[in-house]
């Protein structure tokens, strides 16, 4: 199978070729048809799988076939660690290089709080955050509105919890609009994990690569 096959926008098969992406991995394989679809997914996927192509390229499908008229943040994507959300954000961009319109920000601790304010208050269509800085912004930030979320990408989700993260994440999980779509990613499975998934998917299909 090629990522041809899948049938996805012709600027985002551009981007994966630029990336020298062919062949989807089995995370992706497994992700990226179910996501399209619009069901909420439990990932069992370590780093290393391909799961942020597993998860962006459906986010940018989704931006490129349902446009909102306004700029509007349509993503949230939360990971334990600044440099993940980095990383995260540059795979996010070279993939979507050749949709001109897809604009991507940071909310991240450790990076200026009133720049980044500036950057949200532009509203980026997926925003890229770590769980505390995310709290800080939704309870803070004014002009940092996620009325219109659409999909919200939990990354490295028993690290996040590992890392002490689990108050953050009921906060942010109360403040965000219910009526979305959730996708869960995390090497392993625990009871602390299957509340957090109870508290965050709804009828989710479960993939185990
Ligand atoms: P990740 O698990 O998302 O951190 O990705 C691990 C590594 O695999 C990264 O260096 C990616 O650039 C690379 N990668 C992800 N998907 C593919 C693919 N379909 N083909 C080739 N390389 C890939």
């Amino acid at each position: 199978q090629t990522f041809n096959s899948l049938e996805l926008a012709r600027p985002i098969l551009k981007g994966l070729a630029a990336l020298g992406y062919v062949k989807p991995s089995a995370i992706q394989s497994a992700a990226i048809p179910v996501a399209l679809l619009g069901k909420d997914i439990i990932a069992g996927a370590v780093t290393g799988s391909g799961k942020t192509a597993a998860f962006m390229i459906p986010i940018l499908e989704r931006l490129v076939y349902k446009p909102s008229n306004v700029p509007t943040t349509r993503v949230i994507i939360i990971t334990p660690t600044r440099e993940l959300a980095i990383q995260i954000a540059d795979v996010g961009k070279k993939i979507a290089q050749f949709l001109p319109k897809v604009s991507f920000g940071l909310a991240v601790g450790g990076l200026n709080l009133r720049q980044q304010e500036l950057q949200l208050q532009k509203k980026p269509d997926i925003v890229i955050a770590t769980p505390g800085r995310l709290v800080d912004h939704l309870k803070n930030s004014m002009n940092f509105n996620v009325d219109s979320l659409d999909i919200l990408v939990l990354d490295e989700a028993d690290r996040m919890l590992e890392d002490g993260f689990q108050e953050e994440l009921k906060e942010i999980l109360d403040i965000l609009p219910k009526k979305r779509q959730t996708m869960l990613f995390s090497a392993t499975m625990n009871s602390k994990i299957k509340q957090l998934i109870s508290l965050s998917l709804d009828k989710p299909v479960r993939l185990m690569i």
